[in-house]
């Protein structure tokens, strides 16, 4: 880990610990990071596997583009070094939700092997990564965003597949196949993952998250 750049940072002790909240949330942190193309299904999957773990009593967050790119990382564009420092700020944000003891789902196309690196080593052995596979082919099919049109009519520069390089992970912890495998058949192979190696429970307490909002409070 890089130091900070002033020389003043001084770490402040936590009076709740990992394990404390750990036990209360009754189940482990992590962070399961989707990678893949464009339309390949990350989101789509990390928000209906994000219910269902709801549904299993889990603290959840996901994190993705769209999230992120309004905000945290408004000032970055899509070159090279922008998109380094966007999965880079990412990483740290989501090792922060795994050390509050949250399933941190991130859905980034996050291209470049070195930068998943970078974010396995900052959130250690809690990092899983999630290979969400379909053939560029398919996914320029799905084309949910139309972007893939966009690309190839050089409406958008360094999109990746198109005119940016994709760099398949080599030893994920998961690989999901979209182009075979269902959206139902993806989360649960994934669900099966996380109930094994962070202490979720198998069966869910209710029905997915209903639509409510604070004046039902
Ligand atoms: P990404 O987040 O990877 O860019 P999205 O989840 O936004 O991709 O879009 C994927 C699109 O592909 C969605 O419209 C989704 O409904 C569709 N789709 C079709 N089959 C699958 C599958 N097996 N898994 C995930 N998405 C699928």
């Amino acid at each position: 880990m890089k130091p900070p750049a002033s020389k003043n940072i001084v770490a402040s002790i936590s009076q709740v610990s990992l394990a404390e909240r750990e036990k209360r949330n009754r189940h482990r942190g992590c962070v399961l990071w989707f990678t893949g193309l464009s339309a390949a299904g990350k989101s789509t999957i990390a928000n209906e596997l994000e219910a269902a773990l709801f549904a299993r009593g889990c603290q959840t967050f996901v994190l993705d583009g769209d999230r992120v790119r309004h905000g945290l990382c408004s000032d970055l564009d899509f070159s090279e070094h922008s998109r380094h420092e966007n999965i880079r700020r990412v990483g740290e944000v989501a090792k922060l939700f795994s050390d509050a003891g949250f399933i941190c789902l991130a859905a980034f196309i996050s291209p470049y092997q070195a930068d998943r690196r970078l974010v396995r080593e900052v959130v250690g052995e809690k990092f899983v990564e999630v290979y969400v596979n379909a053939p560029l082919t398919v996914c320029e099919a799905r084309d949910p965003k139309g972007l893939y049109v966009k690309a190839r009519t050089h409406k958008i520069k360094n999109f990746t597949g198109v005119s940016a390089p994709y760099e398949p992970p080599l030893n994920p912890e998961i690989e999901v196949r979209t182009d075979k495998l269902s959206v139902a058949g993806a989360v649960d192979k994934i669900l099966g993952y996380v109930q094994k190696h962070f202490n979720v429970r198998r069966q869910a307490s209710r029905a997915k998250p209903a639509k409510i909002s604070w004046q039902d409070w």
